[in-house]
This record gives C-alpha cells, structure tokens and sequence, in this order.
C-alpha cells in the first residue's frame, strides 16, 4: 500500500485522524502514489486551533520580517524548482513545461507577497477637519483557510497563504485530496524556513473537510478555487457565518477569432488554449466562435495540428499532450463525447481511442464542428481536451453567444483589427479577458477571477485584492487637546 499522508500542524507533521483515504494516482501510468487521509472535524478543529494560538505573537511580528520568511521559501523553491515541477508532473500529469509553469507563476506569487511592508501601508492626511488628523491602517484579521482543485497543485494554494501571512494572519491549507504532493513538498521546505509553530498548517480531506472549514467558528475567511457548485455552496455557507469568501468557480471560456487574425499565431495559441494541460486549465479555451470566413482555416489549420499532438506522460521530453486527472473524470470528458455526437455536433477528430501508454488515464484531442450554442457540449464545462467549433456570422453574433453563457471565467479575441479588439474589450462580460492572448492568466501583482456563475465573492486572488481580502481597514481620527 502506498505511503498515508500526514498533516502538517503546530509546526510537526503529524497523523491524521481520518479513517478513511483517497488513492493518489499517477495519471499517466495509474500506479498509486500516496494515500491522502479524508480528516473531517477533528483535524480541522487541531489545524485551525494552532493556528488561533499562533496568530497574536505573528501579529506582533513586524512586516518587514513576516516578509524575510518569504524571502527565504521563494529561495528554496528556486532551488528545488525541478524537483517540484516534477511532482506536479506526476500527480497531475501536466507535461514538464507546463508543470515548470505553474510552479513558477506560484513562485511569483511569494515574490508580490514578500512586497507587503509596501503594500500594506494605509493613508493618512492632516486637518480632516482644524486639528484633526486621520490615518487609515490595515490589520489582519486572524485564521485564514485555503481549499484547493486539482489542477494547478503547486501553483493556487501560492495564490493565497504567502499574502495571508505577509499581512499577519496564520492559516490553514487544505490541497485536493487527488494532487496533496507537491503541497507536501512545499511544505517540508516551509518547516526548513523556521516560520513559528502554527502559522502555516496543512490539512488532508475531501467533502467534509471543507465543510468543518466552513463551519469552523475560528476561521475568519476563506479563499477557495474549484468547480462552480461547490464555489457557491462555499460562499453561501461561509458567508452566512459571518466570514469573508472568496470563491473561484468553473469555466466555460469562448475565443473569438475574427477572419483578419494572424493565422499561424492564432492557431498555435488556440492549440495551447483548449489542449495544454489536456484542457484542465479554468482558463483553457473550449469553445471557439469563428466570424465568418475564419471558420474554414480555423478548422483545417485545427485539424493538421491535432493529428501531430502526441500523448504521453508528462515527465517524457516529446510528450505534447499527457493524461487527465484520473479514471472517473476519463469517463466524464467521454461521456461529453458521446453527449456531442447524440446532440448532432459534427465529431472532426476523435479522442475516444488515443495511441497513449497502456494504464494511464489518456483523451485524446477532440474537435466538435458545426456546435449549436444550446448544445450540451457548448454549455457546461467539460475540464478535458474536447473543442467545440460554433461557426457565426459576425463578431455581434459572437458577442452576443459569449455574453448569454452564465459562466464568465476567461474569453480571448483573434484579431488584427483594434476597432473589433475594443469592442470585444468594452461588451465581454468574462474578466480574464485576452487579446491574440490564448491563456489569459493575470499575474500575480493583478488579481486573478472571473465573473458571474464563475466567481463568488468580490475580492479576487492575488494581487493588490489580497492585501485587501485578508486585512481589515482601520479608520483613526484623532484630536489632542
Ligand atoms: P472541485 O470543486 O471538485 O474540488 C475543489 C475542492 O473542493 C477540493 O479541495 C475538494 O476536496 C473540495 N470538494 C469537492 N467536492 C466537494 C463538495 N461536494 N463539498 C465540499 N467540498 C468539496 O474542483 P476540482 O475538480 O478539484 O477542480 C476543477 C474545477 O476547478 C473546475 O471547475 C475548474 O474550472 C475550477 N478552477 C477554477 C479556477 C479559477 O480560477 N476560477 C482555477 C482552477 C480551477
């Protein structure tokens, strides 16, 4: 049986309480990795209590040195970069570019974070009124949680807990149960930075995990990033006991390319897009609008690249395309497949048997022709490597198709034209928005989320909204006789 995990609490690494696991599987060969404990209350309730007695002592902690601790983990990150990129590899199955990726876009994070001396200053001005000053500071708040998707294992929890302990608060992560390793990793490397005991904890679970999370009386916020139900059930449940949210849901993200685009770069970008990392990006492009004549090179150009995309585990050099997360999400990106071809869609390339290594979780590159908007495949998000092509009329038709979709994550034009360019800008309603960008992905000094049934929530990730989510602002007016 593969190694059972353990949480990472008061600073020790310590058993879980939890009598049940989930199998962590190497998608590419479907070999266990790693047992992840499902903790539930208990776990949660001893996490969230060391961080509770660690937060007044780091409160104290000026920011300045809050910040040299980040200093310090950006450092052993860069020096174990590949070792981590690589467990991302494994866990997750993205190809070695795209795990070196997220990891360093994590990394960026610690970078922006480690900034917070600057970044937490307040405003002050004099003579509010005669002989009235007032100063406005910003103070954390106490215990912060994090609940992560598979995705992006290195990367999304680093969107969160280096800005929520720059800032003074201590916190609680809780990884995927089906990606838990290279969290692990990071944070084996955060116990070598000597953060005092209780600032920083870990904890293993699914379901009920973040349900004691949510509940828990102790927690005063909640950053969380997964599918669009349990974003909302997250937000409503957190919220109704009084803390702050902010809750990143599910996408279903349009490119819009006009005939005037530059060809060859607008079709290696929507490859990327709707392909890279098997299409389990919440940024990943899945349905294309094609205005006009852009559909006929769009679908062929579509076509020759699909056919040279080969699969295999991502950790292997030539690997163009590797796995998804596991046996059950195979059979879910299938049944889109079948859903399509029952729904009427034109199937142009078939993923359902990919030439891929034998065990691994393996979908080939599909390409749906002739997609109607209310199609089901058009509609809900399929998290795989499944493109649906709806050809339209004119780039209004496209808008209009964009805009009436409830979800609202990421959207991209394709164009050479500024006027159609602005247009898109001003009337999308998806606010990671690209121009000739295939993966629209703010950096880690913007902030990062979407709109409507995609994000919950008004503070986004990163950027300066974190200094804002995890600090409350303290109004001082002051008069001395
Ligand atoms: P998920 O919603 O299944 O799981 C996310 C987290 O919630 C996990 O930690 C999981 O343990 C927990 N969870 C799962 N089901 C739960 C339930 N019923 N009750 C309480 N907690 C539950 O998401 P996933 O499959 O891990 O990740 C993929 C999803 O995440 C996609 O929808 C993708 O678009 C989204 N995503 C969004 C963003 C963004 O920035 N908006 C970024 C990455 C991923």
């Amino acid at each position: 049986m593969a190694k059972r995990l353990q949480n990472y609490i008061g600073g020790s690494w310590v058993d879980s309480t939890a009598s049940e696991t989930y199998t962590v599987r190497n998608p590419a060969s479907g070999k266990a990795l790693a047992e992840t404990p499902l903790g539930g209350h208990d776990d949660v309730d001893r996490a969230v209590s060391a961080a509770r007695e660690a937060f007044p002592a780091w409160r104290l902690t000026p920011a300045v040195e809050r910040a040299r601790y980040l200093f310090e983990f950006k450092h052993l990150l860069e020096a174990n970069f590949e070792e981590l990129s690589r467990i991302v590899s494994q866990e997750n199955g993205k190809t070695m570019p795209e795990a070196r990726g997220s990891v360093r876009r994590g990394i960026e994070c610690v970078e922006v974070a480690a900034g917070a001396p600057s970044l937490l200053m307040g405003q002050a001005l004099e003579d509010v009124a005669a002989g009235i000053d007032c100063e406005a500071v910003r103070q954390p708040l106490g215990v912060f949680a994090a609940i992560a998707p598979f995705n992006f294992p290195a990367m999304v929890p680093l969107w969160f807990y280096p800005f929520a302990v720059a800032c003074g608060n201590t916190f609680v992560c809780k990884p995927s149960e089906q990606v838990p390793l290279s969290q692990m990793r990071m944070f084996e490397l955060m116990h070598d930075v000597k953060l005092p005991d209780g600032v920083l904890n870990l904890v293993h679970g699914g379901k009920d995990c973040v349900q004691s999370l949510v509940e828990h009386p102790d927690v005063r916020g909640i950053s969380f990033v997964g599918s669009s139900p349990v974003a909302e059930y997250v937000y409503r449940e957190a919220a109704a006991r009084g803390k702050r949210v902010q809750a990143l849901g599910g996408a279903k993200n349009f490119m819009l390319i006009m005939p005037d685009a530059a060809r060859d770069q607008t079709l290696d970008q929507i490859m990327s897009s709707a392909y890279g990392c098997a299409g389990e990006r919440c940024l990943a492009g899945s349905v294309i609008l094609t205005v006009g004549e852009a559909h006929d090179w769009v679908r062929k150009g579509l076509t020759d690249r699909i056919a040279k995309l080969k699969l295999g585990a991502g950790v292997d050099a030539d690997t163009g395309m590797g796995p998804v997360i596991s046996a059950a999400h195979k059979k879910k990106v299938l049944g889109y497949i079948e859903k399509g071809i029952e729904e009427g869609a034109e199937l142009v390339t078939d993923g359902r048997t990919p030439d891929a290594p034998a065990g691994g979780f393996f979908v080939g590159a599909t390409l749906f022709d002739k997609v109607k908007p209310d199609m089901t495949i058009a509609q809900e998000e399929i998290f795989g490597p499944v493109l649906c092509l709806i050809p339209t009329k004119d780039l209004d038709t496209a808008i209009d198709v964009a805009t009436r979709h409830p979800l609202a994550n990421a959207t991209s034009i394709f164009t050479q034209s500024g006027k159609s360019a602005r247009e898109f800008k001003y009337r999308i309603h998806a606010s990671m928005t690209g121009v000739n960008i295939g993966v629209a992905a703010p950096m880690s000094f913007f902030s990062f989320g979407g709109a409507k049934g995609s994000f919950f929530g008004d503070l986004k990730g990163h950027g300066r909204d974190a200094f804002d989510f995890y600090t409350d602002k303290k109004v001082v007016i002051s008069r001395w006789f």
